[in-house]
């Protein structure tokens, strides 16, 4: 009956948004690895960084723990988050005899082979990526201790000092600002002369595309929302990523009852994405809730369309043909 009395606004959906390959995978995981075991299974840490997704799970009977030794000797799985462990992890959980299945996401793995790769090589590795990421935990323990170097921010380059008598090679976190690690990269190429890196760099597809559609969007409205848990690395760089396009408010909520409603009053055009590890229902749960404040209009901004998938780890798959 208020319907007239609410102020319009308009909603631009960026796209694409939300649930990418490796984040279907690993809950596809944890859900056939329910449906063959049965409850419980345990998952070593976060599966995926959000909090709907591993309450959901947690409800079909998923036991999330922080480390090996929280998980019982009963024959119950464990299975490795999307972010990947350090080699230790599964050699831990061998040495126990505990039944192991490795969630992460293919595009992590890759970085892992690349910095062994380089290793092998003889050359030291130096990581772009987040301090105390558990993607960064688990891709510097790839290496031995003193073989790869983390490097955070563009400010520390010009202290590094990596072995003189081995050659260098460079890997990165895949959930980066795409603009930041373009800079740090240059900075590590004009340091270090024939310095080995990929091609481009280790930024998967989802973070790239989505940093793209919020690129599109954010300077054609008043506000945008990144529907994500706060501990997730690539839904923060989407906030980030709005903010440096000159998007004057910008916010990462996990859910509609986060939202500060008195920021948003004077709000006519509103963006909208979610982080890589967001389902869906939670952006249609922010859009319902406008819908309640405002006369609401969704228009969908598209940059490209993803058609990634990953198959299930081999022990699921053949499990599932039988
Ligand atoms: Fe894999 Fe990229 Fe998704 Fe991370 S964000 S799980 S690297 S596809």
């Amino acid at each position: 009956a208020v319907t007239g009395e609410k102020p319009p606004l308009e909603i631009l959906l960026c796209a694409p948004r939300g649930f990418c390959a490796g984040v279907v995978r690993a809950i596809d995981v944890v859900e056939r690895a329910l449906a063959i075991y049965g409850a419980p299974v345990y998952v070593r840490h976060e599966i995926v960084h959000n909090k709907y997704v591993v309450e959901t799970l947690k409800r079909k009977g998923a036991v999330f723990v922080r480390e090996l030794d929280e998980v019982p000797d009963s024959g119950a799985p464990v299975i490795f988050s999307a972010h990947g462990v350090a080699k230790t992890v599964p050699q831990n959980a061998d040495a126990r005899g505990l039944t192991t299945i490795d969630a992460t996401c293919p595009l992590v793995t890759k970085v892992h082979r690349e910095a062994e790769i380089h290793h092998k090589r003889g050359r030291h590795v130096l990581l772009v990526g987040h301090s105390g990421h558990p993607e960064v935990v688990g891709t510097m323990g790839q290496l031995p201790k003193g073989s790869i170097t983390l490097v955070e921010d563009i400010d520390q380059i010009d202290a590094l000092t990596p072995p003189a008598d081995q050659e260098l090679a460079w890997v990165t976190q895949t959930t980066l600002s795409i603009d930041d690690t373009k800079h740090i990269v240059e900075a590590l190429k004009a340091k270090f002369a024939g310095i080995h890196g990929p091609h481009k760099d280790d930024i998967c597809y989802a973070t790239t595309n989505r940093q793209e559609a919020v690129k599109e969007v954010a300077p054609r409205v008043d506000a945008l929302i990144v529907v994500g848990s706060s501990n997730s690395s690539n839904s923060q760089r989407l906030r980030e990523v709005a903010e440096r396009a000159g998007c004057p408010i910008t916010r990462l909520v996990l859910r509609a009852e986060e939202i500060d409603w008195e920021a948003f009053k004077d709000v006519r055009r509103l963006g909208l994405t979610a982080g890589a590890s967001a389902p869906e229902v939670l952006v249609e749960e922010i859009i319902d809730a406008f819908a309640a404040h405002f006369d609401v209009t969704v228009d969908q901004v598209s940059v490209t369309v993803e058609d990634m998938s990953f198959p299930l780890p081999r022990e699921l798959r053949s499990e599932a043909a039988e």
